[in-house]
């Protein structure tokens, strides 16, 4: 062989070595160089005397990577962690060196040296075929020092095991911060030994359908369970040989039925409550009496030397003041302080806790609607209703931590609800989390400073075990993972969704449940003028995505995907990919409608809400269906308002049939309307009514309304839906406004 082959052959190693080191590592790491020359797994031991946790973790990791122990060097190893001083260091960053003499990890803190064991326990999985690990250099440390991930344990509980597992998966992707959410209307969560009917009574509800296999007692009709402060304490400690602080919540003074079940006597009205069984937003909250305090801070007592961490999280969102308004103590209270209203009051109650939690050393953090009324004076603000209370927050000069549904709620669908299981009906695909940047643009630099990081929430109403657990995680948790120590790049998605393919891997063989939505076939329905139009994509080659237009399941023979779909006339897409003459995705459908008012000019006497206007009132006429699971795309949504839809067919004509489509998914607040008016015109002045549908009627066609009417001329049709008004008793939301959302009108 001549030399000039052998170095082409080296160079070529080489470099593809770099890329697929390049390509698998999550999180990116800041600096990675990747040289010549590889060191062989059988020639990698321990040092015999390093009897350090980081050592420790690596021998049981090791061990499940590589299917066998690390040998032990009675003398040094040839993997070395070495903990050394160095000044001016970010305090989590480590160097990472493979080089002939074997593996260094350098840091100045045991936590980089832990993450330092991270990147090394990817690198062995991603090079186990090879059996060596490519020479290498990385300089690494971290974005943000708080990189979060949330569990609501009350919605539905998880054993102190499956806790374990969760924090066994965030520390592999160096997430440091576990937000553990302890109490909330449907669960109280952590005994508290001086208060045990927050547990005897609050940890209990009366069990529903949906509830998992979570079940911590003999009787069959409840459904609960709760941590004893033992469990705690070895939770906690468990996450600290994780490097992973853990933040708790305690909710106040909203989401305290649970709670208020156990002590009625500290809500505005005496109760008696239960706790809850529907989820939403609940009325009876804690009302600010003395007593309330002193079971309040008696908690704190008993929460402050379970956790080492200087933050408790106290809540503070979604507290209706409905109770508070009528409650003659609060309202004397409010005089008696001089505020202005029951904002204050809340704003009065967090400030008030706070002091206490500040005399006892530590510092709260609350979800932005402690912003109402005032911030109490050192608060950190969780900002989730999106990135405004943070910027208000930062711009104030307190503290923030970024956490927008938009971008990192977790309990959200990751692809298709056709094809994925049931979740919160809103859509946050791996491409969106990963699209995030925690800093808000309206911020300076010095502003800027005061976001501490991120984190990605997970509320388990729709998460009944922790299988649904894992699958709700990941992948999302390597977006949020990336975009938390700062390395990642949107513009380069698809390279970061080959990585994280590249894990799935690591996910299989540890048999964790993961979802596979971006292998899925994506589809996009748009009207362009006239044209009805259908984009299909996929990660892999879209001329293996199949289609028919006739209702059909797509087989290897049907259409080829070769480019935009032109509608036509079809009323059903339906597509699938295809590998090796097999359908290896879920089969998707889309559908259509044609009618005289499709396409036709529309006109709403009032716009819809601006979180529900994509595509404006043209959306109701466009021919294209919305997914009635997630009612962002292609539904108009309304709140404490009616609909009133005027189409224009243009010319006069002959109409003998009318449709339209309402959504109900009571668990979000979406109600069918009271009634469906419909009326026509020839002018657009004088209206004549044709027919006028109950909500019985509504219910029984499952909101795909469609009516034939006596045949008749006109030119205008309008539609005046009626909203059902406030939500009533006995369902989730009650007493709040009830959401209406509309979707394709039909004239035929
Ligand atoms: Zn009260």
């Amino acid at each position: 062989m001549s030399r000039i082959v052998i170095i082409a052959l080296l160079a070529f190693c080489c470099l593809s070595s770099t890329v697929r080191a390049q390509e698998t590592l999550i999180p990116r790491p800041q600096k990675m160089e990747v040289r010549p020359g590889a060191f062989p797994f059988d020639k990698l031991s321990l040092a015999g005397g390093d009897k350090t946790n980081e050592a420790h973790y690596l021998e049981t990791q090791w061990r499940s990577i590589l299917e066998k122990k690390p040998s032990r060097g009675d003398g040094k190893g040839t993997v070395k962690l070495l903990l050394e001083p160095s000044k001016g260091d970010h305090p989590e960053a480590y160097k990472l060196l493979v080089h002939a003499g074997g593996v260094e990890i350098r840091s100045s803190s045991s936590t980089g040296v832990f993450y330092g064991v991270q990147t090394l326990l990817q690198l062995l999985e991603e090079h186990r075929h090879e059996a060596s690990l490519p020479y290498l250099e990385i300089t690494d440390y971290p974005r943000f020092g708080y990189r979060g991930m949330h569990l609501d344990v009350c919605r539905h509980f998880f054993s102190v095991e499956e806790v374990k597992h969760f924090l066994d998966y965030i520390a592999a992707y160096k997430i440091n911060k576990f937000h553990w959410h302890l109490t909330d209307d449907q669960g109280w969560r952590i005994e508290i030994k001086s208060h045990p009917k927050l547990t005897r009574i609050g940890a209990f509800r009366e069990r529903k359908p949906f509830d998992g296999d979570a079940q911590k007692t003999a009787d069959s009709t409840v459904y609960g369970g709760f941590y004893t402060q033992d469990q705690i304490r070895d939770v906690v400690a468990y996450a600290a040989s994780l490097h992973i602080e853990v933040i708790p919540e305690i909710e106040m003074p909203g989401h305290a039925q649970a709670a208020l079940a156990a002590y009625p006597e500290l809500s505005c009205t005496g109760g008696p409550f239960s706790v809850g069984v529907n989820w939403g937003v609940m009325k009876d909250i804690f009302c600010p009496k003395e007593e309330t305090f002193a079971l309040l801070e008696d908690v704190i007592d008993e929460i402050i030397p379970l956790f080492p961490s200087s933050y408790i999280h106290i809540g503070g969102d979604e507290a209706p003041k409905d109770r508070w308004k009528a409650c003659a103590h609060c309202q004397a209270l409010i005089k008696k302080e001089e505020l202005k209203d029951e904002h204050e009051l809340q704003s009065y109650f967090i400030t008030r806790m706070e002091k206490y939690i500040n005399s006892k050393g530590k510092k709260i953090i609350g979800w932005d609607e402690i912003l109402e009324g005032g911030l109490a004076p050192n608060a950190t603000v969780m900002s989730w209703t999106g990135i405004e209370g943070g910027i208000q927050a930062a711009k104030s000069g307190h503290d923030a931590i970024m956490t927008p549904a938009s971008h990192v709620y977790f309990d959200y669908y990751q692809g298709n609800p056709q094809t994925e299981p049931l979740a919160f009906s809103a859509d946050l695909p791996l491409e969106q989390v990963y699209s995030y940047n925690p800093i808000p643009e309206a911020l300076t630099d010095e502003e800027a400073k005061h976001i501490l990081g991120t984190q990605a929430n997970m509320w388990t109403e729709y998460i009944p075990n922790f299988k649904q657990v894992e699958y709700m995680l990941f992948p999302r948790l390597m977006a949020l993972a990336e975009v938390a120590w700062g390395t990642s790049n949107p513009t380069s998605y698809k390279s970061f969704e080959d990585r994280v393919v590249s894990q799935f891997k690591l996910l299989d063989r540890k048999n964790i449940h993961y979802s596979k939505a971006i292998f899925e076939v994506v589809g996009e329905a748009s009207r362009d003028a006239d044209k009805l139009n259908y984009t299909l994509s996929t990660r892999k080659d879209p001329l293996s995505i199949r289609y028919t237009r006739d209702g059909s399941e797509p087989q290897e023979k049907s259409f080829v995907y070769k480019d935009v779909i032109n509608v036509g006339d079809a009323t059903l897409i339906k597509a699938a990919y295809f590998e090796n003459g097999k359908k290896i995705s879920h089969t998707i459908n889309q559908h259509f409608v044609h009618s005289k008012a499709t396409g036709k000019p529309i006109q709403l006497a009032e716009a819809p809400h601006a979180n529900y206007a994509e595509g404006g009132a043209a959306a109701l006429v466009d021919g294209i269906l919305g997914s009635r699971a997630v009612h962002k795309k292609h539904w108009l949504g309304f709140i404490r308002k009616d609909v009133e839809a005027t189409i224009d067919l243009q010319n006069v004509d002959t109409i003998a049939s009318v449709g339209v489509s309402v959504l109900e998914n009571k668990g979000i607040g979406a109600h069918y309307p009271a009634s469906i008016t419909v009326l026509t015109s020839t002018d657009n002045q004088t209206f004549r009514t044709v027919k006028t549908l109950m909500v019985e009627e509504i219910r029984k066609a499952d909101g795909f309304v469609k009516l034939a009417i006596t045949p008749q001329k006109a030119r205008y049709v309008k539609f005046v839906v009626k909203s059902s008004g406030k939500i009533a008793a006995g369902n989730p939301l009650e007493g709040t406004d009830s959401w209406l959302f509309v979707d394709e009108i039909t004239l035929d």
